[in-house]
């Protein structure tokens, strides 16, 4: 992972597309996180889970770079459960759902990666892995360039035999994305937006979904963005960054409450 690149764009004044979407989920929980700087209370094993499946498909991803031979199952298990079990030993406590334990999501996640090796396409060439990025942020009523930049670190960037660069994003969830989803999802417009500014022309962006369900599933979807659908995205970021500069932060009380990793500090009228 390009750690020292990755620490040093988020060393400048930025916003990431991780707040843009707190933000939009819970301005509240978006202060608590990056205004208070408060701690979590807790981590939900969700988080910790999808973060070792993407540490795991990362050291894939590594390996083709470095046209090394293509890791074995046991081998990406292997990343997996440890980088899952340092997780579990940190002081955060990591809330498990009811019927989940971390053995059992050790071997979930077995079987998901054991569909990924055999699922996954293979690229013409993987160009990048943990890739960081940095651009301007533009208002476009003003044409002024605000102070934070767009900051974010793509999963991997391939290139394709015909010389088009693509970004592959992974996912792991519970269930299928509804085409509502697949269709406006902000991360895919945002990385289609920054792809140009950053050298890889009019890349596409290939969500790679792990289904952490009874039977583990792979899914991948390329949706299409347009000039308009980039516009919003960036209107939407300047409006979230104004909304931020003028302090509001209300509470959204919706699903996402139940592992929200403030959820103490929210209840107590803060
Ligand atoms: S508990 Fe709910 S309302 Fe409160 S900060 Fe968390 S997500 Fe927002």
């Amino acid at each position: 992972m390009n750690q020292a690149a990755i620490k040093q764009i988020f060393a400048e004044e930025h916003v990431s597309y991780s707040a843009i979407s707190k933000y939009k989920m819970c301005p509240r929980s978006y202060r608590f996180r990056y205004v208070d700087r408060a701690a979590p209370e807790t981590r939900a094993s969700a988080l910790v889970f999808g973060s070792s499946i993407h540490e795991s498909l990362a050291h894939f991803y590594g390996k083709l770079r470095d046209n090394e031979p293509e890791p074995s199952l046991e081998e990406l298990t292997k990343v997996f459960s440890e980088y899952f079990n340092i997780e579990l030993t940190k002081p955060v406590p990591v809330i498990f759902g009811e019927k989940e334990s971390a053995e059992g999501l050790i071997e979930t996640g077995t079987e998901m990666l054991r569909v990924f090796l055999e699922e996954a396409e293979r690229p013409h060439r993987v160009v990048a892995v943990e890739s960081p990025f940095s651009v301007e942020l533009i208002d476009p009523e003003t044409g002024e360039v605000l102070p934070p930049r767009l900051v974010g670190v793509f999963d991997a960037v391939v290139q394709d035999a015909d010389g088009r660069f693509r970004i592959l994003e992974h996912k792991t969830a519970g269930k299928r994305w509804a085409q509502s989803r697949i269709e406006n999802d902000m991360q895919i417009t945002a990385y289609t937006h920054v792809a140009p500014l950053v050298g890889y022309g009019n890349a596409d962006v290939t969500i790679q979904i792990l289904l952490k369900q009874k039977k583990a599933a792979f899914e991948t979807y390329s949706p299409t963005r347009t000039d308009s659908d980039r516009a919003d995205f960036i209107e939407t970021a300047v409006g979230i960054l104004r909304a931020v500069e003028a302090e509001a932060f209300y509470p959204n009380r919706d699903w996402q409450c139940k592992s929200c990793s403030f959820a103490g500090r929210c209840r107590c009228g803060r």
